[in-house]
């Protein structure tokens, strides 16, 4: 049996997502209402605009069915915008994240100087080298509760991806890349394997 696993389809680049998925073997389905998390294994938030998602989560009754689905053992995936739709809470006033993992974030972290880089990075948990990372007007954790992991950072410590249990969250955009490690990180963690170190 494929593994089950959601896209949120309601603003961003989670066609990126779905090709990846799919090219991995997953049954994909793009999430457009709640009832669509049942039987799932895993959901990924993509990145695009956070204020649009967040509004429009709140729209269809996202965020109770989100937490539910946690709750029952669903795996969440957080790329980008769905890092700050992920958080606890955020640097900047808007939006209200989601409050689906414990981790205060700050969006467009890096400035408008260099919104937009690509670096190489080691992840914890990804075996065969670095990940080429791509960052797109990124954010960055500036905190985390006990129990996540920083499983990757950029060379001045920044913390850039995160995991807890069976939720991650990375500050990047492994969609936009032909490496498929991190997508591969993520089946595993829904399918309940133990991660790898
Ligand atoms: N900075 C954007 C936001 O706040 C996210 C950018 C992205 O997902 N590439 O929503």
């Amino acid at each position: 049996m494929p593994l089950n696993i959601g896209v949120l389809a309601l603003q961003g680049d989670f066609q990126e997502h779905r090709a990846v998925l799919e090219s991995l073997g997953a049954a994909v389905t793009e999430v457009r209402l709640p009832h669509q998390l049942e039987g799932l294994d895993g959901l990924v938030i993509p990145g695009g605009e956070s204020t649009t998602i967040v509004k429009l989560a709140h729209r269809w009754g996202f965020p109770d069915a989100l937490r539910h689905f946690i709750d029952e053992g669903g795996a969440v995936w957080g790329t980008c915008a769905g890092m700050i739709v992920m958080a606890s809470a955020l640097l900047e006033p808007e939006p209200e994240p989601l409050s689906l993992m414990d981790i205060t974030v700050s969006r467009n972290s890096f400035g408008r100087q260099v919104d937009s880089f690509e670096t190489d990075i080691p992840v914890k948990g990804v075996p065969g080298g670095p990940v080429h990372a791509v960052f797109i007007r990124a954010p960055s954790v500036q905190d985390q509760g006990e129990g996540v992991e920083c499983i990757a950072q950029l060379e001045d410590g920044t913390p850039v991806a995160v995991r807890s249990g069976k939720l991650m969250a990375t500050a990047f955009h492994p969609e936009l890349t032909p490496d498929t490690r991190i997508h591969e990180m993520f089946l595993r963690l829904s399918a309940g394997e133990p991660s790898p170190v």
